[in-house]
């Protein structure tokens, strides 16, 4: 039997608040532990909450950012259940009644541009963390992560195979890390997701049973526990089996995922309104304010590369991967923009090698856009050639120096003088007398030969295009 998947995605990120969302303690990462918390994320009782605005915002923005109607009034809700890192024995989230509703995330397939709908976008807080680590057989509790501010996005069944999965996914954590909602460091779990997957026979319409899978916080761990997942549910179907709605784990150690619990023993959440809480009231106007405050997503921003610099959509699409990238080109062009394409071309290709090759980020990358708008500029206007220019590159990385800087100290100014270069030309040509007889009798593959020789005798420091120009006329004479 052929099957088919259908996917959801509940993503969990962290915003990237200051402060957590009902308390004013600090969110940063990697303190000690238990340093960052206070009597309301202890959960010590007769405590009240206080929702923090810039979280409400940021959340807007995600809303807007991926389409949903933001709702004038929307309700926290307590989601009880009993775990040690969760002091108040609840978790304040939303329930019935969600900040954003609806919207949609665009991604791109082997079969074209593919819309995978949402189903809300809700605020919660997250839990404390457990930590079994250590020489004493004992557990600790770390509860600085408690009350730190999540959004849930929670995704319709939309999503058909596990590239889809982490198109999305991608797509997302894009979305959030331009936004400045999130950082979006999965190994830190700012951005982790749960999947639900179940499998069809191929051309049914209603749904199988769906496994949910619970905290991925890596694209290679998702790809792979949503195909394990959907081979495992494949055995169990052709043997005529029934899958078990149920809770797993993916074990990245084994590579196989795990029953945490089934239906039966699921949780009964025993949600209820938050009574210390007002409903969350958004005025449009403020709706608007955080629009007008929104930056350049990065699909606007790719339409704006194409239709402003004149890229392909490759380019754009490569250039846009991540915001870095994109300024460090734009600033380049700023500072000359007399050749964009080149400018691009440059990094792309030359700027980014080199960075893989170092391990380096953009966002530690030792050559400036100013550095590198210098030598495009010096290409551009014929100082040096392009053969030339990847010497200039290798000594302007990780200098201080400008591209004009190095080609003087370098000596490697192209040598345009028409003079200078019959010289050269006319001294190849009398040590090479054979040569020229056979070119002037028809062997026209030989002026590559005395390109080559030219080159040579001028350090490759000579105008390719004055040096063909100028051996034509003279070979001819
Ligand atoms: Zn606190």
């Amino acid at each position: 039997m052929e099957y088919e998947a259908v996917i959801g995605l509940e993503v969990h990120c962290q915003l990237a608040t200051r402060s957590k969302i009902f308390c004013g303690c600090a969110t940063t990462f990697g303190q000690p532990p238990n340093s960052q918390t206070c009597p309301i994320c202890l959960g010590h009782p007769g405590v009240l909450p206080v929702l923090n605005r810039q979280a409400v915002a940021y959340t807007i923005r995600a809303g807007l950012a991926t389409h949903g109607v933001i709702q004038s009034s929307s309700v926290f809700a307590r989601k009880h259940y009993f775990y040690p890192d969760l002091p108040k024995g609840y978790q304040i989230s939303q329930y019935d009644k969600p900040i954003i509703d609806g919207g949609y995330v665009e991604i791109v397939t082997d079969a074209g541009p593919k819309r995978i709908g949402l189903t809300r976008i809700h605020m919660e807080e997250d839990a404390g963390k457990n930590l079994h680590e250590g020489l004493e057989s004992v557990s600790h509790v770390d509860l600085n992560r408690a009350g730190v501010p999540l959004i849930e996005i929670v995704s319709e069944p939309d999503l058909r195979t596990s590239d889809e999965a982490v198109a999305y996914l991608k797509k997302l954590r894009d979305i959030v890390v331009y936004l400045g909602v999130c950082d979006g460091n999965m190994e830190e779990g700012n951005l982790r997701c749960d999947a639900n997957v179940s499998l069809r026979p191929k051309g049914q319409e209603a749904f199988g049973t769906k496994v949910e899978m619970k905290n991925m916080n890596s694209f290679r761990f998702l790809k792979a526990a949503v195909e394990y997942e959907m081979k495992r549910q494949a055995q169990v179907l052709d043997r005529g089996g029934t899958v078990i709605q149920e809770t797993r784990l993916w074990d990245t150690k084994r590579g196989v995922t795990e029953s945490m619990r089934s239906k039966e023993e699921a949780h009964d959440y025993r949600y209820m309104p938050e009574p210390d809480l007002l409903p969350v009231v958004v005025d449009p106007a403020w709706v608007e304010e955080v629009r007008r405050q929104m930056p350049e997503l990065p699909d606007a921003k790719r339409e704006r590369f194409v239709a402003s610099y004149g890229l392909s959509e490759y380019d754009a699409e490569v250039l846009t991967a991540s915001q870095a990238l994109a300024d460090f080109f734009e600033k380049s062009v700023a500072a000359f923009d007399g050749d964009p394409k080149l400018t691009c071309n440059w990094v792309m290709g030359e700027l980014m090698a080199r960075l893989n090759q170092d391990g380096t980020s953009i966002e530690a990358c030792p050559l400036t856009p100013e550095q590198l708008a210098g030598l495009v500029g010096a290409i551009h206007g014929g100082t040096i050639s392009g053969k030339i220019a990847k010497t200039v590159f290798g000594h302007l990385y990780g200098s201080n120096k400008t591209a004009e800087q190095v080609i003087e100290a370098e000596g490697l100014v192209q040598v345009s003088d028409t003079g200078a270069i019959d010289a050269i030309i006319a001294e190849v040509i009398a040590a090479h007398p054979n040569e020229a007889a056979d070119y002037r009798g028809g062997k026209d593959k030989l002026l590559g030969f005395f390109v080559g020789q030219v080159m040579k005798q001028t350090q490759g420091k000579a105008n390719p295009k004055l040096v063909n120009e100028r051996l034509r006329a003279m070979l001819s004479a």
